[in-house]
């Protein structure tokens, strides 16, 4: 399966349920399409980095230089799974076939498993491989502005804005398009409400030397220091309201209002603070996708990402 900067339905990933049960119909078939996207120059060795292999059964190649065995799997989310390959591919075909994704219930129910446990886990570990740290930076196309803010989520909703208790604040990095749409977003769990650690968040997600724009509170002229061409719109001026602050940060404030109506829709349950990360990471895969009207692009981007994995202990990488 060759790999492509721009995947093809039909060729690349299966278009409909139907090609899917065909493409798919084995572990086997699984594996070779793992190994397409996970050496997409063709075999290297995670041990010394040469080119060829053997196969040698049980889904292992032995890599003829300095004859390490590996795995397709090893050190991806997939890794030392007793769970057919098969089983995980329907379950990652199922989250992303479904435009707004699944609950664990939902999975449970699809895929028979004997427990909400089992899918649970499963849902998590899937999120694990939604979001790549090292993926493009925002704002690093000419034009583009990246709106910079924070919102809360959780709890129980108390009718007003700001941080409640059990509120968790989210810091919320969303790029505006030159012809004023939405481009893509990341999301972060904040330590506290309009903490330093939203200017950390700002360094690791957005391109250098882009453009920022935020409400102008007290820590974001350091966006300066730092190499941004900092936009401020203060919200209020001598202690007075200038403008309705949702107009103000207009994309976090959307951002925010789907997140709320996805995790209300889709998940069904309260988000508990331990766990929030996760969702904000599956939330970010489907919004920054929402425009691919091709759901199998979806399904090949996961599996792209599940084993597009750091280098991990040679231990972790040898299989059987
Ligand atoms: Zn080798």
């Amino acid at each position: 399966m060759p790999p492509s900067a721009h995947p093809v339905g039909g060729i690349d990933y299966p278009r409909t349920y139907q090609e899917f049960r065909s493409w798919f119909p084995d572990d086997q078939a699984c594996r070779e399409y793992l190994a397409g996207l996970r050496w997409p120059n063709g075999f290297e060795c995670p041990n010394c980095g040469s080119g060829g292999c053997w196969q040698v059964g049980r889904g292992l190649r032995m890599c003829v230089q300095c004859a390490v065995k590996t795995s397709v799997t090893a050190g991806t989310i997939f890794h030392r799974s007793h769970t057919p390959l098969s089983t995980w591919f329907a379950a990652v075909w199922f989250v992303t076939s479904s435009k707004n994704g699944v609950s664990a219930q939902g999975l449970q129910d699809a895929l028979g498993f004997g427990s909400y446990e089992t899918a649970w886990a499963w849902l998590h570990k899937l999120r694990r491989a939604m979001v790549r740290p090292d993926r493009e930076l925002l704002g690093a196309d000419p034009g583009i502005i990246v709106e910079l803010d924070q919102s809360f989520l959780g709890g129980r909703s108390t009718g007003k804005q700001g941080a409640s208790s059990d509120k968790t604040p989210i810091t919320i990095a969303v790029e505006r398009t030159p012809r004023g749409r939405l481009g893509r977003v990341r999301l972060e769990v904040a330590d506290r409400p309009g903490g330093l650690d939203m200017i950390e968040f700002a360094t690791q997600v957005v391109a250098p030397g882009a453009t920022i724009h935020t409400d102008g509170a007290r820590m974001f002229p350091r966006l300066t220091a730092l190499g941004y061409t900092h936009l401020a719109t203060p919200a209020t001026k001598g202690g007075h309201q200038v403008e309705n602050p949702d107009a103000v940060m207009a994309g976090p404030h959307m951002v925010s209002s789907l997140l709320k109506r996805w995790t209300a829709g889709t998940l069904h349950y309260r988000l508990s603070y331990q766990h929030m990360p996760y969702y904000l990471d599956e939330f970010t895969f489907r919004f920054n996708r929402r425009n691919s009207r091709a759901r199998g692009m979806l399904f090949y981007r996961l599996l792209q990402q599940a084993v597009d994995t750091d280098p991990h202990p040679l231990k972790d990488l040898i299989g059987g």
